[in-house]
């Protein structure tokens, strides 16, 4: 399999003093966490950004990435350059304002020669935490001063539940402040908001556990899949995908406590970053021969979920899920092997032939969402 433009995601901490309701790491956070890189961990950290099999970087958390400012920009400045980084925020720095953080982030950048962007959550559960203010002030700097900033750039991530309260809101805030804007849809997973001439991009995700939530209207998890695949022209399966070629490239997250899992498959860890050194080489050779991550980077992702809805009591439970990352996970807790043995039935059957002869439909079905 050809891997390359892979994405790694930092959990840096689980602190986070927003309190949003759907917040899936509300329990996690009894036990706080802040990722600490020490001289182990550092090289490490350098080797995994700096690989250049390594497209993008996402700084994120199982809360507030800026609430572990220390490992946060310990990790910016392990670049030599030349990287893709993506810091997901609620926006929420109390000590701070929006300027002088995209500043100091422009500094770092452009010293290091990256570029960041900055996502910013906007959802109705983040907004009614974070406050309509300080949004505004985030529009407001990049439709101002963008130009000011060339290393950081802004972006939206946000629900598909929550796309038309995303998109009131937006407009309701640029509307009061006289802003000039243009507002239009990508495809499903994507809109894109022109301000000023700056382009910002706004994108959507589907909801875990919306049904928790009392969310009737939930994006199904089929449907999900199928618009992940029509936005990157290919089947969607685990492994960071891309728009450029037919390879797709490892997505592996780094947690506070120094353990490396494959994102969406976070089974057991294949690594720690406090205990040994670790390549990008080492998490390569286990999709190709590790046979439950390799089914789940090779086979179509709908296709293992039709199969393992034939199990018994697990059908309602991936409805239930609704998300493609959280999953298996969750089912492996409890129907390990059964797992298992249906991976290894679907590695058995030639993947190429396999997946050649199901494209066509799939694209098709894409189409039609
Ligand atoms: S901002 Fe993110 S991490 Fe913090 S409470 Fe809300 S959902 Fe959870």
């Amino acid at each position: 399999m050809n891997l390359n433009s892979h994405l790694i995601y930092f959990d840096i901490t689980n602190v986070c003093d927003a309190g949003c309701d759907f917040c899936m790491y509300r329990e996690g956070r009894k036990n706080p966490e802040r990722l600490q890189l020490d001289t182990v961990s550092s090289l490490n950290v350098y080797r995994l950004i700096n690989h250049p099999g390594t497209d993008c970087i996402v700084i994120s958390g199982e809360g507030e990435p800026f609430s572990n400012e220390n490992a946060l920009k310990q990790i910016l400045d392990s670049s030599i350059g030349g990287k893709k980084f993506q810091i997901i925020t609620n926006g929420l720095w109390k000590k701070i304002s929006v300027p002088e953080r995209f500043h100091e982030l422009n500094k770092i950048a452009k010293k290091n020669g990256d570029q960041y962007t900055v996502r910013l959550s906007i959802d109705s559960y983040h907004a009614s935490r974070i406050g309509f203010k300080r949004y505004e002030e985030f529009f407001d700097f990049v439709a101002s001063s963008s130009d000011d900033v060339p290393n950081v750039s802004l972006a939206v991530r946000s629900l598909i539940e929550d796309k038309t309260f995303t998109r009131r809101l937006i407009s309701k805030i640029l509307k009061r402040s006289k802003m000039n804007y243009e507002l239009r849809e990508i495809c499903v997973l994507e809109d894109e908001l022109h301000l000023n001439n700056t382009p910002i991009k706004i994108q959507y995700k589907n909801l875990v556990n919306p049904y928790k939530l009392g969310r009737v209207d939930c994006f199904k998890l089929g449907g999900y899949t199928l618009a992940i695949g029509n936005k990157y022209g290919k089947l969607f399966t685990l492994g960071n995908l891309n728009t450029t070629s037919d390879s797709k490239g490892l997505n592996l997250t780094v947690k506070p406590n120094g353990n490396v899992f494959f994102y969406g498959a976070e089974i057991h860890p294949y690594g720690n970053i406090f205990t040994e050194l670790l390549d990008i080489e080492r998490f390569e050779h286990i999709v190709s021969k590790d046979p439950f991550i390799n089914a789940l980077y090779t086979v179509p992702f709908n296709d293992l979920i039709e199969k393992l809805r034939e199990i018994p009591g697990v059908s309602s439970r991936i409805d239930k899920i609704n998300n493609p990352y959280w999953i298996i996970k969750d089912l492996y807790r409890t129907h390990k092997e059964e797992m298992s043995e249906i991976f290894r039935m679907f590695l058995k059957e030639n993947q190429e032939t396999y997946s050649l002869k199901n494209k066509n439909l799939y694209i098709q079905v894409t189409h039609n969402i």
